[in-house]
């Protein structure tokens, strides 16, 4: 289950570390966390829901939108902690394919998706269950 902070407050200051994705001159992928201090302005309607506004005393940004997804910690002025909550991610699919015992016959598709397993044979149609998808359970434990 994925963690992600509580949109803070209007009217809070805090300090925001948040991880920021670059790449450098040789196009490798890079990640670092910066920090900014401020006010948490309400946010607009044109806002993506999973952001927040902070008012800083930058001069040529006075206003940075921060997407949570990105935030590593909160500090609150007032000593609070930052709280977190989970999400619920988007599912995820993924995909199997599996030869048929008998080789003229075409093979089976099995897929994970949300943490449902699935199997296009007909022996899972009937029975919800099947040996392709125990085989792929096996192979995907011991990788
Ligand atoms: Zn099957």
């Amino acid at each position: 289950m994925a963690m992600q902070f509580e949109k803070p407050l209007p009217g809070s200051t805090i300090t925001v570390y948040f991880t920021v994705h670059c790449f450098d001159h040789k196009g490798q992928h890079t990640t670092r966390i910066e920090s900014l201090s401020g006010l948490v302005i309400q946010s607009d309607n044109w806002q993506d829901p999973n952001s927040f506004a902070l008012q800083t005393d930058n001069r040529w940004f006075p206003i940075s939108v921060i997407d949570l997804k990105s935030v590593t910690n909160i500090q609150y002025a007032s000593g609070e902690e930052g709280t977190q909550t989970t999400i619920k991610e988007l599912p995820t699919i993924q995909n199997w394919s599996v030869k048929s015992s008998n080789p003229k016959k075409p093979g089976y598709t099995v897929s994970l998706a949300d943490g449902k397993w699935a199997c296009s044979c007909p022996g899972f149609q009937f029975r919800r269950e099947c040996r392709h998808i125990n085989d792929i359970k096996v192979a995907v434990s011991a990788s």
